[in-house]
């Protein structure tokens, strides 16, 4: 326990501080974190670098099972997992890298475990526990797709919106970069899902969102123009071929956005309604300012 405490007692002198800088008025953040060190970590390359994006992800299974999972077998990992009741489990320190992301690109990175910080969630994922089902041939379900998921628990939000808001500061990472792990290997992944409070983390200060406001004065190009939808996903940062054709890889990335930005309909379809969010979401967040951030 004294060890625990130590932790927490950390992040508090951090939360502190940067409460000093930000506003005098905001409650100084208690994180109580338990840790778990996992095995499966490497050096960042260079071993200095900060990462710059965070990666959320669901695990699929319990608390404890992830615990286990992490320290023994699977060559896995993450930095951290919420868990359902609000607990934070520590696994690698954030200089290293864990191994949460796997074959991933974004923005025209690759290996992101590298640049990144990865949160799993305690979360079931699909409720079938099968996405294959709706990844493969199921564009009708995915158009519900927020009645096929298992729902995040209040307690698991209350823990993770502050939590990241910590994490962002501390690391300046920008809204851009705060991303989920179908984001950045679409069709293979399908975490953290629908119903993760993506919108409730970017009116904390984390992550990117569209303008509501604006959407109905956006021009968009016919839902037939294959080439504005690839070449504004890419613009976000999507990793998809341009190859003018609606195919399979770019279903996938469309899916991936609507389960990010637009989880109502996540069916792999373009509409006028995927089209205007992602048109908002390239003029608030311009690929030239992006890649000067980085
Ligand atoms: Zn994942």
């Amino acid at each position: 326990m004294k060890h625990h405490f130590r932790i927490a007692l950390t992040f508090c002198i951090l939360t502190l501080g940067l409460n000093a800088s930000l506003s005098a008025t905001k409650p100084t953040l208690l994180f109580d974190i338990k840790q778990h060190l996992s095995p499966h970590k490497s050096l960042r390359e260079p071993a200095d670098l900060n990462p710059f994006m965070l990666i959320l992800h669901y695990n699929v299974g319990s608390l404890d099972s992830t615990i286990d999972w992490f320290q023994n077998d699977g060559g896995v990992s993450s930095h951290y997992i919420i868990g359902a009741q609000g607990e934070i489990v520590q696994f690698v320190s954030l200089k290293d890298k864990a191994w949460h992301a796997g074959l991933s690109e974004w923005d025209g990175l690759t290996g992101l475990n590298n640049y990144s910080i990865g949160i799993e969630t305690e979360n079931m994922g699909p409720l079938i526990n099968d996405w294959n089902v709706y990844h493969e041939d199921n564009q009708e379900s995915m158009a519900n797709a927020c009645e096929h998921f298992t729902p995040y628990t209040n307690a698991l939000e209350e823990t993770l919106i502050p939590f990241c808001q910590n994490i962002v500061k501390r690391y300046k990472i920008q809204d851009y970069n705060v991303l989920g792990h179908n984001d950045v290997s679409p069709g293979r992944k399908a975490d953290p899902g629908p119903l993760f409070p993506w919108e409730k983390l970017h009116h904390a200060g984390v992550g990117a969102w569209f303008i509501p406001e604006e959407l109905p004065y956006i021009k968009i190009p016919d839902k037939e123009d294959i080439r504005w939808v690839q070449n504004n996903l890419a613009d976000y940062g999507y990793k998809i071929n341009k190859d003018g054709n609606w195919g399979e890889k770019t279903r996938n990335v469309i899916q991936a956005f609507q389960m990010h930005f637009r989880p109502a309909d996540a069916s792999g379809r373009i509409d006028t309604e995927t089209m205007s969010r992602l048109a908002s979401l390239v003029k608030r967040y311009p690929k030239e300012k992006r890649q000067l951030a980085k």
